[in-house]
């Protein structure tokens, strides 16, 4: 009998009427049964973090240094068994840029916020007045969060909220619940209750979150066409909102690109999670003078990756999360083939169980085609050639999408200017897909709506109240 996973609200495990069996992408084996939680359940738990709030709040700014702390601690010790069921539900491999790399995230990022301080800031100290800006929580925040990278993205969301005296309800993809409920079971064992509740669900939970009363703020990472829809609800209510959506992001490769020698960079920026990433590159645009040797060298590479169960030796990358996924990367590459696309390696499913998708690199085709003008999320990469630096800028820039983008040459002066010229949130020079917890990380046009991480990250988590006094001993 598969394990049953609970819900947490107010510290308590809430069972649910229903469960649904959750499935291993690898293998279609069950991993555990995930509640089906309610409205009513969604209810309780922003209650239950309504209450929390009213004490969280008043705690000290060393309080809740502390708790992030023991949020880190309880994630490291806990990092084996949330990476191996992490493994089994999402299928990313352990090892490489797996689930024991998204936990040591998780670990490293509650570190890092338990440092991080919103000093108050003094606006004037005349002989006239005292003015301070002070930052202060918002209050219950509804996390919602996507299958890609479940567990860390589920911290960006939850560590900066508590961290600045907020509470927060978090619902889990439908895809991949199992390993936020227990890493929030387990972050419940360091925290009050209430301050953290996680309610699983269908899509339904997230829609309601977006429109609740009594949620202050919605931090929603997912696709474009959610996001709008969280925005237009959220708008009831007037609600605070971070938005990390969709990305399309471009590299540019320039002619003077020591390709042999950036071709791990590309490919891993490409690859990372089997391109199940808001932020790794999917659009490559080459120079003719260095195409044939940039595809000659991602291809050799490709072949050397191994892909597999995640829980396999050697794994480095896993299959695609879910069936939905799957389709829509045999679609995008079929439908490019249909388009004359020329397929350098991989290009059909793989045989046999699980939702496997070969690394895939394909060449002749354009702008105009799905494949290079949608976000295929999936372990595919148009490469695209192009003669005019101006023109590969302009075809860059030229979608909805500004999340990240990246340029790769030798020239460091050539490499400032195109940087300059590409529209994104983050633009990268000879790498990709990188973030940090003190870098502002956030997209740009469709891609998004404030940033995560950094000062500016957690300020998000606040608002702003002045405290306006006259200076002491006057009068005025
Ligand atoms: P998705 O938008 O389908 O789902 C995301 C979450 O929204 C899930 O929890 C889902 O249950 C919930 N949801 C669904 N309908 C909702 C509604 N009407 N109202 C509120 N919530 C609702 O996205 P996904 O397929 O899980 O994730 C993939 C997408 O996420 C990709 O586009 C990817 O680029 C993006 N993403 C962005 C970032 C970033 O930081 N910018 C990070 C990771 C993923």
């Amino acid at each position: 009998m598969a394990r049953k996973f609970e819900m947490t609200i107010n510290g308590q495990p809430v069972a649910a009427a229903e469960y649904v069996e959750i499935k291993n992408p690898a293998d279609g084996s069950v991993v555990g049964l995930s509640p089906l939680g309610t409205r009513a359940h969604l209810d309780s738990a922003v209650a239950a973090a309504k209450r929390a709030f009213a004490s969280w709040r008043e705690t000290s700014d060393e309080q809740r240094a502390d708790a992030c702390r023991a949020i880190a601690k309880v994630l490291a010790d806990n990092a084996a068994e949330l990476s191996q069921l992490l493994t089994r539900e999402q299928g990313k491999p352990l090892k490489g840029l797996g689930s024991e790399f998204e936990l040591g995230g998780c670990a490293g990022w509650s570190g890092y916020v338990a440092s991080q301080s919103l000093p108050v800031k003094i606006l004037e100290d005349s002989p006239k007045n005292r003015i301070e800006q002070h930052r202060v929580p918002i209050g219950v925040v509804g996390s919602i969060t996507p299958w890609n990278w479940p567990l860390l993205i589920a911290i960006w969301h939850i560590v900066p909220a508590v961290r600045t005296g907020n509470t927060v309800v978090i619902k889990p993809s439908p895809f991949t619940p199992l390993s936020t409920l227990r890493m929030i079971e387990l972050l419940n064992s360091v925290l009050p209750p209430g301050v953290i509740n996680v309610v699983s669900g269908e899509d339904r939970l997230g829609a309601d979150m977006s429109a609740h009363p009594d949620i202050s703020k919605v931090v929603f990472t997912g696709s474009i066409a959610t996001g709008k829809k969280v925005m237009a609800s959220a708008a009831g209510t007037l609600k605070a909102l971070t938005l990390e959506l969709g990305g399309n992001d471009a590299g540019i490769v320039l002619p003077d690109a020591d390709v042999e020698k950036l071709a791990e960079g590309l490919f891993w920026g490409a690859f990372i999670n089997s391109g199940q990433t808001c932020g790794a590159l999917k659009r490559l645009y080459v120079h003719d003078s260095v195409f044939e040797r940039t595809c000659q060298a991602l291809t050799k590479l490709a072949q050397t990756i191994p892909m597999g169960d995640g829980s396999a030796e050697g794994s480095l990358l896993g299959p695609l999360q879910n069936e939905r996924q799957y389709q829509r990367v045999i679609e995008l590459v079929e439908d490019a083939k249909a388009h004359g696309a020329k397929v350098l390696t991989g290009g059909a499913p793989t045989q046999g169980p699980g939702y496997f998708y070969p690394i895939t690199l394909v060449t002749g085709i354009e702008d105009g085609v799905r494949l290079v003008d949608e976000e295929q999320f999936g372990p595919v990469l148009p490469i695209v050639r192009y003669t005019d630096v101006d023109d590969a800028i302009r075809r860059a820039n030229g979608t909805d999408f500004g999340l990240d983008a990246s340029v790769w040459g030798s020239d460091p002066e050539l490499l400032r200017k195109v940087a300059q010229r590409l529209e994104a949130g983050t633009v990268l020079i000879n790498k990709h897909a990188e973030i940090a917890p003190h870098v502002p990380f956030g997209g740009i046009k469709s891609s998004g709506l404030g940033v995560e991480f950094g000062q500016e990250g957690l300020e998000a988590y606040t608002t702003i109240k002045i405290i306006n006094s006259p200076a002491s001993g006057s009068t005025a």
